[in-house]
């Protein structure tokens, strides 16, 4: 056999283990070699570990509450030690568990850095491996941009590894992580700021759902800081941070966490000896098939900067695997409607246009909303509301986005993307029963639309 292996995978997070796997089951000669972590971020340093660390924030809330239904749970204390250790136990379970996933797919793992020494050829702890083909999946890395002190600031990956819970937080970035975490650190009792650079934070979602995410966190009382950033960052005698803004003011805190997007990770692989290209953002540049510049390597998931989202690096390695061993049964990654959610406390979740995308896009939009307090609060003084979200064409009543900030939210928009993909119209919803009582009939028995 000229090559060693038919499909050299490098990087076993989401879209690697899934493409590995996959092109293993349709018999080709796989190998995956991983530096760090199987299952990648997501599973060490991303959507798992973040979920569990939401569960815990979350708890804050149900305690509160409990005593409306006559529950007397007494003073609340929280551990983040035991949390963590949890955590990191949950972690190496799965760990274990993807381990098998590839060993008994028939892939050859290697635990090791790869290199790329050629178009065909990847050295891995000091060996080198032949293959027809190499796929990169290295994922992402998070981005501190450069200012004076960065070094005494963390991101998401020490974020999750922490000894104890700050008392104070800073965090900066207006995007999923920044949001996330700040719900995550304020959850479990620490006094936290979230500073972001412009306006509004979570830029992209819908204006409707930004406004009201803005009002329900500063209801439970997290400092939000619009049109903030920070200069430098220093240590003070005290072992306190000393964070100076760009518009001179001065902030005293234990922790500065920054959540300001992620590079890819392409330390050391190698590119130089092959013809890969780099987009303007610095991501690996691949056609629509993830084809690199390089005809026998590819590149899929976050280190193509396209969508970072694990469902769907693993849709892409689905296509990749596909595509290259059971050309028969490929169908495209279909990009249109992702449904996504941030885990802040509330939740958002989202499939579709917003309403501002719609509108430019050239839509004449009807808008239906609504905000309710939930069922549940309602023996409590929990004053937190619901606001659901649907943007509908008016030439076609097709539904064209659903949005939703509230509890669950990502488990109710998850249902909904289904119909968003099938072409549901707005009659569609309304001629479909509600599940009563819940929060998610509420999508179905939206009458009026907005104006009218
Ligand atoms: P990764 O999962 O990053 O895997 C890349 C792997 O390659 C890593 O294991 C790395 O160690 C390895 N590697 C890199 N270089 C080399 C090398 N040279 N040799 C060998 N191995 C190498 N997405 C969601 O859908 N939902 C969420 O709730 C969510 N939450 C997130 C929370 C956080 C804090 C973060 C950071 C991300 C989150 N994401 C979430 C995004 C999601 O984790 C990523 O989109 C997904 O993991 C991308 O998968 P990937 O396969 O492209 O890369
Ligand atoms: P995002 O790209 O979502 O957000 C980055 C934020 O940082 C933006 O608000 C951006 O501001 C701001 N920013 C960027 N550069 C700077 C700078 N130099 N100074 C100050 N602010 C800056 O990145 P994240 O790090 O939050 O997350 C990375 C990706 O991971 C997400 O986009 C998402 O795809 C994925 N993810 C998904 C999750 C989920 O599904 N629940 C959870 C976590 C991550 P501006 O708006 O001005 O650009």
């Amino acid at each position: 056999m000229p090559y060693d292996f038919d499909l050299f995978v490098i990087g076993a997070g989401s879209g690697g283990v899934r493409a590995a796997r996959f092109a293993a089951g349709f018999g080709a000669r796989v190998a995956v070699a991983e530096s760090r972590y199987l299952g990648g971020t997501c599973v060490n340093v991303g959507c798992v570990p973040k979920k569990l660390l939401v569960y815990g924030a979350h708890f804050a809330d149900d305690f509160e509450q409990a005593a409306g239904f006559g529950w007397n749970p007494g003073e609340p204390a929280f551990d983040w030690p035991t949390l963590i250790a949890n955590k990191n136990r949950e972690i190496q379970r799965l760990n274990g568990i993807y381990r098998n996933l590839l060993v008994n797919s028939g892939v050859t793992l290697l635990e090791g850095h790869a290199r790329i020494l050629g178009p065909q050829r990847v050295e891995v702890n000091g060996r080198q491996y032949s293959a027809e083909r190499i796929l990169i999946a290295t994922g992402g890395w998070p981005h501190i941009p450069d200012i004076p002190g960065k070094e005494l600031a963390i991101g998401s990956n020490e974020a999750f590894f922490l000894p104890q819970l700050p008392r104070r937080v800073l965090v900066v970035g207006g995007g999923y992580i920044a949001v996330e975490f700040a719900s995550i650190f304020h959850g479990l009792g620490a006094q936290t700021s979230l500073l972001y650079r412009r306006e509004l934070f979570l830029r992209g979602f819908d204006g409707a759902v930004r406004r009201h995410l803005k009002e329900e966190l500063e209801k439970k009382g997290l400092d939000l800081q619009f049109n903030s950033d920070i200069e430098r960052i220093e240590r003070q005698a005290d072992g306190s941070l000393l964070a100076t803004l760009c518009d001179g003011r001065r902030l005293e805190t234990d922790c500065v966490f920054y959540a300001t997007g992620r590079r890819p990770m392409l330390d050391d692989l190698g590119l130089e000896n092959t013809g890969v290209e780099l987009d303007d953002s610095g991501f690996i540049r691949v056609d629509e098939q993830y084809q690199t510049a390089e005809p026998s390597i590819l590149a899929l998931g976050d280190v193509i900067g396209r969508v970072q989202l694990t469902p769907v690096a693993l849709a892409e390695g689905m296509a990749v695997a596909r595509r290259l061993y059971r050309p028969e049964e490929y169908r495209p990654v279909d990009y249109r409607n992702i449904p996504t959610a941030v885990f802040s406390l509330p939740n958002i979740a989202t499939v579709g246009l917003t309403e501002e995308q719609a509108r430019a896009e050239g839509y004449e939009v009807r808008v239906f909303e609504s905000r309710f307090r939930a069922m549940k609060l309602t023996l409590t003084d929990c004053q937190e509301r619901t606001l659901m979200k649907l943007v509908v064409d008016a030439a076609t009543d097709r539904v064209l986005g659903c949005h939703m900030v509230g509890p669950e939210a990502g488990e109710i928009v998850q249902g909904l993307a289904v119909a968003i993909k099938a072409g549901a119209t707005k009659r569609v919803f309304d001629e479909t029963l509600g599940i009563h009582p819940t929060a998610a009939e509420e999508f179905v028995t939206l009458r009026t639309p907005l104006g009218a």
